[in-house]
């Protein structure tokens, strides 16, 4: 018999109850694993470990490269980042897998339907990446960044999973009618590989259409490939079209290394009280199965917790926590269903799913052309736009680069602005090549240094043209 190492986390709050639930019923069925117990999360945090995950941890994880983790918590006043996000990062697990599909005795307003649908999310790019900084004392950035790479990486993922489990459509969620560089680099990445997978009907909707479609008719949704931000949202709203948290599992993927979880957190308020669901965790342990190869284990798991809930064995969240079974014997019981088929309901037949094969070396891919044909300087200042306006265009004068115009949040409000902005103390002020020539960037690092003289400036981005095309996008009002 394969005995495989998986190194287990058991997590804050309700995880280690969900996560032992799992363990019994995956050892029950004679699959043989060897759980190999490490910590992370708030009891770690507490030892004054800043990431939340110690080094014993990383070090199985990077001999084993299978996780099955409970929750973690990050609490209040320990550590700056979360410790999953620490795991997902370390790892580079860049796609989180988020199925969900109709449940045998869990009623909501969509049973009948048939819902059995996918969020692959990319889970290291986007907001995610976590680069925050104050501009101002009052206005806050954080940088949306969305690579080639990384885009890459999920769309071919979103495809060969949906390959490896016989789905037929997979649609690309973005909001690429407002982030056009951003959430627009995956759309335009997903046109380009769709073609590449013809067995599968691939589409694009708007995030938010997305959201409202999945309400409406989630049954027109196969698996879902959407940015990280839009991943973690959506993925919350697929998990109540079944039922809730307690029945969403997860898998996070990266290159030779996978970690499975529930998509829900540690829900404090039921920790050690034996009332929760595990089903959540139980079927990230029949993801987690099939990643191992073992799908036949992973189907009489599944079959056995459709089973149990067939038999009406359901817990607090789902009839209410005085009626519900406990944490415990649900587990129990489906350890008995091991082997039963629960009848009208089927698992879907999987086969390993052809990881993209990537580089590890940074993507450098150099341009034909690449100009900077202006800069756009960021300045702290209460003055009125007009007031700024004159001021900067005087400083600039005889300079390479005049001022086009001034941005407000987004908006323009010089020259010509928008009389209705409620404008705050930071200012992105669009300086242009003056003779419409390709500058030289220190030339506007010149002119921001000039700026900072009278006025501060708090960063400077070039406006770049790569290969003919703008790399930046126009202000509200801007011609
Ligand atoms: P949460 O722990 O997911 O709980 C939110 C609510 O979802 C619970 O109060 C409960 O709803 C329901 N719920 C979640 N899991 C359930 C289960 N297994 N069975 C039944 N009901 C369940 O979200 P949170 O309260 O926002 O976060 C708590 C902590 O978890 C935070 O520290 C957060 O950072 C962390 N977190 C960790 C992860 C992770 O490790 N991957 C993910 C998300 C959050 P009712 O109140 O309606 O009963």
């Amino acid at each position: 018999m394969t005995k495989h190492a998986v190194t287990v986390i058991p997590g804050d709050g309700i995880g280690p109850e969900c996560v032992h639930a799992a363990i019994d019923i995956i050892n029950a069925t004679g699959v043989g694993i060897d759980w190999i117990e490490r910590h992370a999360g708030e009891r770690v945090f507490k030892q004054g470990i800043a990431s939340g995950v110690p080094q014993e941890t990383i070090d199985s994880i990077s001999q084993t490269r299978v996780v099955l983790k409970g929750p973690l918590g990050t609490p209040v006043g320990f550590g700056e980042k979360s410790a999953n996000v620490t795991l997902r990062k370390l790892f580079e697990t860049f796609a989180n897998i988020r199925p969900v599909r109709e449940l045998p005795g869990v009623v909501t307003p969509y049973t009948g339907q048939g819902v059995d649908l996918v969020v692959v999310r990319e889970n290291v790019e986007d907001l995610y990446a976590g680069i925050e900084h104050m501009q101002t004392p009052d206005v806050a950035q954080c940088l949306k960044l969305i690579s080639a790479k990384g885009s890459e990486k999920i769309v071919r993922l979103a495809f060969e999973f949906a390959r490896s489990e016989g789905r037929k459509s997979v649609a690309c969620a973005t909001k690429s009618n407002i982030m056009k560089l951003t959430e627009g680099e995956l759309k335009r990445t997903f046109e380009r590989i769709a073609p590449e997978y013809p067995d599968i009907q691939s589409w694009h909707v708007i995030i938010d259409n997305c959201a409202h479609q999945l309400v409406k008719k989630p049954s027109q949704f196969d698996v879902i490939v959407t940015t990280n931000m839009n991943g973690d949202i959506i993925s919350d709203l697929t998990s109540a079209l079944v039922g809730g948290l307690g029945f969403a599992p997860s898998a996070n993927l990266g290159n030779g290394i996978a970690i499975f979880e529930a998509v829900h957190g540690s829900a404090p308020k039921y920790a050690g009280k034996d009332v929760i669901n595990p089903t959540a965790v139980i079927l990230s342990g029949v993801m987690m199965l099939k990643h191992l190869g073992e799908f036949a284990a992973a189907a009489d798991v599944e079959h056995a917790v459709l089973a149990t809930l067939m038999d009406g064995r359901l817990t607090g969240d789902v009839v209410g926590y005085d009626k519900g079974v406990k944490t415990s014997e649900y587990a129990k019981h489906v350890i008995a269903n091991l082997g039963r088929r629960a009848e009208g309901w089927s698992v879907r037949t999987a086969k390993p799913i052809q990881m993209p094969q990537v580089s590890r070396n940074p993507v450098f891919r150099p341009a034909k052309t690449k100009e900077v044909v202006g800069a756009d300087i960021f300045v702290e200042s209460g003055l009125e736009p007009a007031e700024l306006g004159k001021s900067l265009e005087s400083i600039a004068e005889g300079a390479v680069l005049k001022l086009k115009m001034i941005s407000n949040r987004g908006t323009k409000v010089y020259p010509d602005g928008n009389p209705n902005i409620d404008c705050v103390c930071h200012h992105r002020c669009r300086f242009v090549s003056r003779s419409g020539e390709p500058i030289r960037f220190d030339e506007a690092l010149a002119l921001a240094k000039k700026i900072n003289e009278t006025h501060e400036v708090c960063h400077v981005e070039r406006l770049l043209r790569i290969d003919g095309k703008d790399g930046f996008t126009k202000a509200q009002g801007e011609d």
